[in-house]
């Protein structure tokens, strides 16, 4: 909580917090809602599995996605996920 605390967020252990994809931290185990762009099924991941894939389709579009090699779509995705915001929960603060 402490590197959110220090970017101006407030909450406290199990606490519900929004935070901006671009606040989070590349290393963090926490889980976010996002929405695969390709099927629009919401599905939860880790962040960190987020920042080394640099892409938030499912597991099934992935695969489509890059046998297909449609470069465009993590293009798209980028562009969206600055507008998104992401639900945090707060379950485990050494994981934060
Ligand atoms: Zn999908």
């Amino acid at each position: 909580m402490k590197y959110y605390k220090e970017l101006g967020y407030n909450g406290n252990f199990g606490d519900v917090i929004h935070v901006k994809v671009d606040d989070i931290k590349p290393t963090s185990h926490v889980k976010i809602n996002t929405e695969c762009p390709m099927c629009k099924k919401e599905h939860r991941i880790q962040y960190c599995d987020y920042y080394k894939q640099q892409h938030t389709l499912c597991n099934s579009c992935a695969t489509t996605y890059f046998n297909t090699k449609i470069m465009f779509v993590s293009i798209v995705v980028k562009r969206l996920l600055k507008y998104l915001m992401v639900i945090i929960i707060v379950v485990n603060i050494l994981n934060i």
